[in-house]
Parts: structure tokens; sequence; C-alpha cells
């Protein structure tokens, strides 16, 4: 249980009981004022709790658009064994992580850097140089898993949310929250010129998540360990999604190892 106070004192209200309008126009009149942590989602998939006042159908819309904008800006990778690859490793992540029925897609863009990116509508993009750095398909699975992770933990809709009642409360009234915004709150930031990266916390859920659905798709979770490593070494650019919200990835690689002796996945 969270509280909200209204500024005056007058009412304690439950924004959980609350829908997504009446609770943006209370922050606007600021008789709303968000607690930190406060929680309106339950996640079933994590069991943890998120403070998410958008609806899905918004995201997907607002997926779509930023999914389209992407594709008109970077070049894709036209490589049919790559992409029937890449799908088939795809298609058995998502459903091991119970979401097959869920509409996917599965695009390789040209581009050298080790980068992958996911949006809530099930739109994953894969860089050819993240490609060829996967030289098993357990390494892809290691980095399809962590993407599918993001989106059953609803990643993009807790950071949207947050974003959306910040940027309401702050500017009171009238309010239209801008086309960067929604980019940003997408992962998309670098496009944009804007950042606004998933939380170290959002990361390291996504890849407990990611080892999950690897190991129930029948991937080795133990390559994710030698893969990360791999992405270590790599040098060269950092690319967003994967190591600008991690300064030290061996934290990363310790936590996954810990988790996949824990399952009795190990030894690793
Ligand atoms: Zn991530």
């Amino acid at each position: 249980m969270c509280e909200h106070h209204g500024e005056s004192g007058a009412k304690l209200i439950d924004v959980s009981k609350l829908d997504r309008r009446d609770l943006l126009r209370g922050l606007a009149s600021g008789t709303i004022v968000l607690v930190a942590g406060c929680e309106t989602y339950q996640n079933p998939e994590t069991g943890r709790g998120q403070f998410i006042i958008v609806d899905e159908a918004q995201l997907a819309q607002a997926s779509l658009s930023a999914w389209q904008q992407v594709r008109q800006q970077t070049p894709a990778w036209n490589n049919a064994a790559a992409q029937r690859r890449l799908e088939a490793v795809g298609r058995r992540v998502v459903q091991a992580a119970g979401r097959g029925n869920q509409s996917w897609e599965f695009v390789l863009f040209d581009s050298n850097e080790r980068n992958a990116f996911v949006l809530p509508g099930g739109q994953v993009g894969f860089y050819r140089g993240l490609y060829q750095l996967c030289e098993r398909d357990d390494w892809m699975a290691t980095v399809l898993g962590h993407e599918v992770g993001h989106v059953t933990g609803r990643h993009t809709a807790e950071r949207y949310s947050r974003e959306v009642a910040t940027q309401t409360a702050l500017q009171v009234a009238g309010t239209q929250i801008s086309n960067r915004t929604v980019m940003a709150a997408l992962g998309l930031g670098a496009q944009v010129g804007v950042s606004l990266p998933f939380s170290r916390e959002q990361e390291a859920e996504a890849d407990i998540l990611g080892i999950r659905y690897m190991h129930a798709a029948g991937y080795d979770p133990k390559e994710a360990i030698p893969f990360w490593r791999a992405m270590e070494s790599g040098g060269g650019s950092r690319p967003p999604e994967f190591l600008s919200t991690h300064p030290d990835p061996d934290n990363r690689i310790e936590r996954l190892r810990n988790y996949i002796n824990q399952q009795g996945w190990g030894p690793v």
C-alpha cells in the first residue's frame, strides 16, 4: 500500500483504484503526489509490484511508430540464413517464455554495433555486429531471453509511467507528452538524441528472466557466462542496451553465475 496525499492533506487516495485518466488529472492538478515506490501492478512473472499507469494498447501504438522510424533510419541486413537462425532461436525463446501467442518480429540491422533492443509490442532489433559475435545459438538465446525479459518484466511501461508522472507533476496543467519522451521511454533514446536507459534493476531482472527462458527453451544457460565475457572483451563503442548501464560487467557475470549454480544448472 502506498500513500498519496492531497496538498491540503484533504484526502488519502489509493491510486491503484483510480483509472489512468483520473490519476493523470490528479497529478496535473497537484492533488495527488506520488510517493516513490508506489505499486499499482503486481507482475505475475516476477512477483514484483510495479508502478504502471500506461495501458498496453497505447504502448503497442507507440512501439509501432518508433519501430517504423528505426527501420527507416537503419539499413536492414539482408542475410536469409542469418534471418532464419535469428527467428528459429527467437521463436523457441518466446514460446518458453509463455509468449508464443503474442506477435513478434525479428529484424537484423546492418550495423557493427554489438547491440539489440526490444519494443513492448514485440519488435526485436538485432545488429549484425552482435549476430557475428554469437557463435553459438546459446549465445543468441542469451540475448533474446534478456530482450523478452524486458517485455515480460514490463520495463518500458514502468519507465514510461514514471516519466509521464514526473512530467505531469512538474508541468502541472495541459501537459503534452512529447514524442522524444515516448522514444526515450521505449529505449530508443540514442536514435533521437536523448538517453533514458533501463535501470540497473531492470537490466538485472531481464538477465535472470532471460536465463530462465533460455533454459526452458532447451539452451544451455551456462553459455551466458562466456557470452558476456566475449561482450566484455569486445571493446569498441559501448552500445546503449547492454553496456551503458553496466560500468561493472563482472558484477553481471557474478550474479548470473550465482543464479545458474543455485538453480542446479552448473557448476559454472
Ligand atoms: Zn537490457
